[in-house]
């Protein structure tokens, strides 16, 4: 493929020279090569200029035979093709009757060099190309020839001292516990030879991202006081085959020479799939590279002082040869921090800023569910920002939590005008509001907003869990259901006050919401007739509904029922809800009004309203009562 690759672009070449030079040849006079050879021989020939490149000869006749054929004088020196390189016979010919001759490498005609210059990079292009496709053909483990290939690239870094400690480290207190055994064999691996054992070679990190993985990897080199090596896999995965290889071999080489020590992969799942999946069948290079790493670690000998720390975040596509013992036997979870995880976090992250006295690090955590660590960290540092814009002296409570609402949910925008769109926007989100204050087991409203945010929302109704689902991260039944009515609250009272007709798109994502719970509930909750049955991993979830159709491992009977099951849920919540938004008609109007005047309404005072208007009801209607009868 490579010949008939290089014979296109030469005979390209060629076509595309030919036109340079033959308008030039027509107008003059022109020669043949054994004619010249001829003039030459009769003396004719004053001197001669051959071009290298265009393989001709400019031919100066002397003055005496400077006549063609019909008599007329030639000026012009004459143009003859030539067709070897060597053209020997002409050179010895002109050498024998002393006829100078000049020759021009670098012809007059720029666009011929240029042309040159192209097709030398072609041709070192292809050369390359060759080379690389013989190395990787030479087989994975490679001669020395595609090592220092690799080497010369290579791109993993070291940090001597990583200057983390365990104690930067927070909210995932059992991996730092099961870490801190590793951070002993770096130390003290007599403790564990004497006895016989073998110490681990790789330990897995798996979690999301941003839950410090990579944090608790420095950490333990920086307590063990140990070089830091890392790289991730992500680098591995390059264009060229074998480069990948040759990398985990200089990092384990480079490793070893400074044992003990920490490798770290980063994302090794990009290396480390199952070998033979995926689309387009399996990828040469990454199984390479993981043959490679796989080699490196049976390779060193059980105590060598090298560990090696591996993160991903989808530990379920990585290929079985990995986990086995003696690899990454030691798999450690690293999962988003819970209430007092976050807390811990907060207080690590809070130790380098400002923070005004009255600000609560509880309270944040409170407000922070489903942040990871990096998140958090994130959300300070944007406190920290908005106080320095603000030209504060300290953060305090409203800078952190407008830095909350800028990361959930957007840059906050200018008001709407009056206007009837603002009247339903507050209509639908006091519909929420006041749903979450009126259930029992809803969470608690943190504060309900129609000031617009970028990306096209409207206002929003904002809640925070309260203190039974925090702590235990459970969720009842009840307040699952709590949850759906408030999501369908905003669409129920959409429709109570101003009609079908006015229903919106703004419901959307409250309606995805719904459905989301409600087939959670029915197919991996077992809360539903369906009984307790696990219909659909985590994972699956919405494999069925996004339209993938039919990939459960149940019958389409059963996906039916499964589909009437969470219509169900979703329809009862909403009946709950237009029915409460009906019975509830004036206090929503007063509270509509304020929202409209204020814009934004605080949780606390909210909830006051409420509480005030029904304490009103409570004596009002015992006196209506009375008179009724
Ligand atoms: P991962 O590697 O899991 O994606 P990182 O370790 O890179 O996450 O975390 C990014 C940053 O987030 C860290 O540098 C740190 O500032 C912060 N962070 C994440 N998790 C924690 C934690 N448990 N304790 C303290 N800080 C954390
Ligand atoms: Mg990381
Ligand atoms: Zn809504």
């Amino acid at each position: 493929m490579v010949k008939v690759l290089l014979g296109i672009v030469l005979s390209q070449a060629i076509g595309l020279a030919a036109p340079l030079t033959a308008p030039a040849m027509a107008q003059k006079a022109s020669l043949s090569y054994s004619e010249l050879i001829q003039k030459t021989k009769k003396e004719e020939v004053e001197r001669v200029e051959i071009n290298d490149i265009q393989k001709t000869a400019k031919v100066y006749l002397k003055n005496s035979a400077r006549r063609d054929a019909n008599g007329a004088k030639q000026d012009q020196p004459i143009e003859v093709t030539l067709f070897t390189d060597s053209n020997t016979e002409l050179l010895t010919t002109l050498q024998d009757f002393k006829v100078p001759v000049e020759v021009k490498n670098n012809a007059e005609s720029a666009a011929a060099m240029g042309m040159l210059m192209q097709l030398l990079i072609v041709m070192f292009l292809i050369g390359g190309l060759m080379l690389i496709l013989k190395r990787s053909a030479n087989a994975p483990g490679g001669p020395g020839q595609a090592m220092s290939f690799g080497k010369s690239r290579a791109r993993f870094q070291m940090d001597a001292k990583t200057g983390v400690m365990f104690e930067d480290v927070a909210g995932i207190e059992e991996a730092k516990e099961e870490l801190q055994e590793v951070v002993t064999f770096l130390k003290q691996p007599e403790k564990f030879t004497t006895v016989g054992a073998k110490i681990p070679k790789g330990v897995l990190l798996i979690g999301p991202p941003g839950t410090g993985k990579t944090l608790l990897a420095k950490a333990i080199a920086g307590e063990a006081g140990v070089p830091f090596f890392s790289i991730s896999g992500s680098e591995f995965v390059e264009m060229f085959v074998g480069v990948g290889a040759s990398r985990v071999r200089d990092l384990f080489k480079k490793a070893k020479e400074n044992a003990p020590c920490i490798i770290f992969i980063d994302e090794i799942d990009a290396v480390g799939r199952q070998r033979g999946v995926g689309i387009g069948g399996g990828n040469d290079e990454r199984e390479q590279t993981l043959n490679q790493m796989l080699t490196e670690m049976d390779g060193f000998e059980g105590n060598s002082g090298v560990i090696v720390i591996a993160a991903t975040n989808r530990a379920d596509v990585l290929d079985q040869a990995l986990l086995r013992p003696g690899r990454f036997d030691r798999q450690i979870n690293v999962d988003l921090p819970t209430f007092s995880g976050r807390l811990g976090i907060l207080e690590v992250h809070a130790k380098t800023k400002k923070i005004a006295e009255g600000v609560s690090m509880e309270a944040i955590a409170r407000r922070t569910p489903g942040f990871s660590g990096a998140d958090l960290a994130n959300l300070l540092n944007e406190a920290a920002i908005l106080t320095a814009r603000r030209r504060l002296e300290e953060v305090t409570m409203q800078e952190v939590e407008d830095a909350i609402d800028r990361i959930t949910i957007g840059l906050s925008m200018n008001p709407l005008l009056d206007s009837k769109k603002k009247r339903m926007t507050a209509y639908h989100e006091v519909g929420h509001a006041l749903l979450t204050t009126l259930l029992p087991h809803a969470d608690d409203l943190n504060k309900v907003t129609i000031i617009p945010r970028s990306g096209g929302i409207e206002g929003f109704s904002q809640t925070v869990p309260n203190e039974d689902t925090i702590d235990s991260g459970l969720y009842t039944r009840a307040w699952m259901m709590d949850k759906i009515r408030v999501l369908m609250g905003g669409r129920a009272a959409d429709v109570e006050i101003f009609g079908e007709d006015e229903m919106d798109s703004g419901a959307t994502s409250d309606i995805k919401k719904v459905t989301q719970i409600a087939r959670q509930m029915v197919t991996q909750l077992g809360m539903s007739s369906l009984g307790p049955l696990a219909l659909e991993g985590a994972g699956d979830m919405f494999a069925r509904g996004g339209g993938g159709g039919g990939q459960g491992d149940y019958s389409e009977a059963i996906a039916e029922m499964i589909d009437n099951e969470v219509r169900a849920i979703a329809t009862s919540c909403y009946e709950d809800a237009r029915r409460m938004v009906r019975e509830n008609r004036e206090l929503m109007d007063a509270l509509v009004e304020m929202l409209l005047d204020r814009e934004t309404v605080e949780g606390a005072e909210f909830r006051e309203m409420v509480q005030v208007y029904q304490e009103r009801q409570k004596v009002a209607r015992p006196v209506l009562t009375n008179v009724g009868r």
